[in-house]
Parts: C-alpha cells; structure tokens; sequence
C-alpha cells in the first residue's frame, strides 16, 4: 500500500477526487437514518425499523465537509426516509452554507417517500435545499397503498409533492420502480401524471437490493419496453443528456408539455460515467450500490483522525471504487445491505 503513505502528505484540500478508472467524483449521497415509515414490498421484508445507528448532525457535517474539500460538488440526502430525521432542517441549513472548492453552493437534493412533505417542504426550501426527488411506484391509490402498506400513503405524498412545487423545491422528479405484475399496469398513468402535475417521471429499474429474495432479470421492466408503452398512446422523442453522469435517458413528449426519463442500470448500465460515492447513516463509505466491502470512515473520525488523515483515506477508498457492477451475471453477490440501509 505505498500509495496510501504516498497520498497521507498528498492529498490535501483541494485534490480533486478522482478514482483509478479516471472517474472524477463529485457527488455524495448521504444517509441519515435507515428508518422508514413505508414497508414498500419490493425493498422492506415487513418491518420498518433501523439496523444501523445514526451519526450526529455535526458528525455528518463534518465528513461532508472532507468530501466537499476534494471537490464534491453535490449532496444529496437520503435514508431510510430522511424526513424522520431529527434535526433535519439544522443539518441543511449548515450544508446550505458550504461552498465548493470553487466559492459556490452545493447543489442540495433530497430523495424521500414524500410522506411528510406537506408539512416539511416550505421548511425545507428555507432552509437551503434546492430540490426533492420524490419516490412514487403508482398513480392510483390503491396500488400505491398495496406497495407502501401504509393505509392513506398515496393522499399524503400526493399532497406533498404538490406542497413541494408550491415551495420551489423544483425541478421535481418523481422516481417509480417498476416490476412486472406490480405495478407495470401504471406506466401510461404516470406519463399522463408527469404532464398533469408538471414534475418528472423517471421510471428506474428493479435492481437486486432488497432485504427479500424478489429480483429476477423476468420481474425487471426495461427501458425499451416503458418507451414503446409510453409512445403508442403519447409520441416521445429522445432528448440530449445534460452532462455526461446523467443516470437518466430523457425524453420529451412530441408536442413539447412534460418529460420522461428512464434509469436503466441493468439493462443499459452507466457505471463508465459514475460519479458517485455513498455515505452509510453510521457512516460507512460505499463506492458502489453492489460493493461487498465498506469502508469505515466514521470509525476514523471517532478514533481522533485529523482532516488530513480523513482526506486520505477518503482518497485511498475511492481508488478501489469498483469498474462496474455484476448484475445478472454469473457469481453476482448481493450486497449484504439493502437499498433501505445503503441509502438509495
Ligand atoms: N425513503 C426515501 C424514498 O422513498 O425515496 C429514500 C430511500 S429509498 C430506499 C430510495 C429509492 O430507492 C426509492 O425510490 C425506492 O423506490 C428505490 N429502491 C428501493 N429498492 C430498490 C431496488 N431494489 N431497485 C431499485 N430501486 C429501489
């Protein structure tokens, strides 16, 4: 590990991330609790409790604070569901305050379920957060509550997301996993929803993270199928990515009101422009959705690292991040934690 000893006086504030496979790291995802207040029946196994301990607001902070130092440039929080979160609107203030290393704001978003949205949005925006991801796998009531099993889900996210765009917390995106003989029935209903509410509908595909034993390549809904579906009864036409990390293939409807996207990481991965690295709620990094190892960085910091040293290793660990994931293939290994303990 010479390179490890090399980085220590290396890496300093500064040092841009970058992994060995030349990806430039800019975005974290962080994890403020594994808690959830939905059992979603394709991710939870019918509890909703925690399995990992939570770090305190000023731990978090702190460890941002050295992602953002090697050049991260974008935050966003997630869970569990980051809204049980205590302290929630403290820890975005503080983000809201960072600056990148190049003097501007992170960009500030947030994935949740949209439960308490109604209440916290407003609050939210205040706060500094620039915009949520709301997770929704149907349109219509009673589906959304057969998936969510939680009884009057689908009236409160509804109104949080319409609370949401009241607030400015926009571009807002809606998130739907599809898998087939769920909810698949739902993927014209939600190109209508996306051009009635005025939010973005991206359909993701089902990927082996769940605490149950659900996944296989049949359940998953590709990307191909959702766009034939969606233009029979709406015409669509491709639209340019953004940047080069966009998960997301987007499209438009033909007569210009309302867009789609679709995240394909299994049938069409996009790990060669991966940009990302994940924070644990206890603090743990994971290079990858799919790593079987985590790095404790929390374990660092309450061993009394110093900023430097907390750089290094973030360093070192990013030199490991995997090339790719295995999904489908031969000896592929679930990670031994889910989606709902990663943070998605
Ligand atoms: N509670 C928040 C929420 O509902 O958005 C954040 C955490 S949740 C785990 C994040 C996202 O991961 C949700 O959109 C959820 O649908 C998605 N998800 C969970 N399990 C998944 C899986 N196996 N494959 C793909 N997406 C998954």
């Amino acid at each position: 590990m010479a390179s490890v000893a090399k980085t220590i006086s290396e890496v300093s504030h500064g040092t841009r991330l970058t992994d060995s496979h030349g990806r430039v790291i800019h975005d974290l995802r962080v994890s403020v609790t594994d808690r959830c207040n939905y059992k979603c029946v394709y991710c939870r196994d019918g509890e909703n409790g925690s399995n990992y301990p939570e770090l305190s607001n000023e731990e978090y902070l702190r460890l941002v604070g050295i992602f953002v130092s090697l050049g991260v440039t974008k935050v966003r929080l997630t869970g569990g569901e980051p809204l049980l979160r205590r302290g929630l609107l403290e820890l975005v203030q503080e983000l809201a305050a960072m600056r990148t290393l190049s003097g501007d704001p992170l960009e500030l978003a947030l994935t949740t379920n949209g439960h308490l949205l109604d209440r916290l949005a407003a609050p939210l925006k205040a706060a500094g957060l620039n915009r949520v991801t709301v997770s929704m796998d149907a349109v219509d009531a009673q589906t959304f509550e057969r998936i969510t099993r939680v009884p009057g889900s689908f009236k409160a996210v509804l109104g949080g997301v319409r609370t949401a765009l009241k607030a400015g917390l926009t571009p807002l995106k809606i998130n739907c996993v599809l898998l087939r003989g769920f909810n698949d029935g739902q993927i014209e209903g939600f190109a209508r929803f996306a051009r009635e509410e005025g939010v973005v509908v991206r359909f993701i595909e089902f990927m082996p993270l769940e605490e149950g034993r659900l996944w296989s390549p049949e359940i998953v809904v590709p990307l191909k199928e959702i766009v034939d579906r969606i233009g029979r009864v709406l015409p669509l036409r491709e639209l340019e990515a953004r940047d080069a990390g966009e998960t997301a293939r987007r499209y438009g409807f033909a007569d210009g009101v309302g867009e789609i996207g679709i995240i394909a990481p299994v049938s069409q991965a996009f790990c060669g422009a991966c940009s990302r690295v994940r924070l644990t709620s206890d603090g743990k990094i994971r290079t990858c959705l799919f790593s079987q190892i985590e790095h404790d960085l929390y374990g660092r910091l309450r061993a009394g690292a110093s900023n430097e040293e907390l750089r290094a290793y973030v360093w070192q660990t990013v030199q490991g991040k995997e090339a790719r994931h295995h999904i489908g293939e031969p000896g592929f290994l679930k990670p031994s934690r889910s989606m709902v303990h990663i943070g998605g």
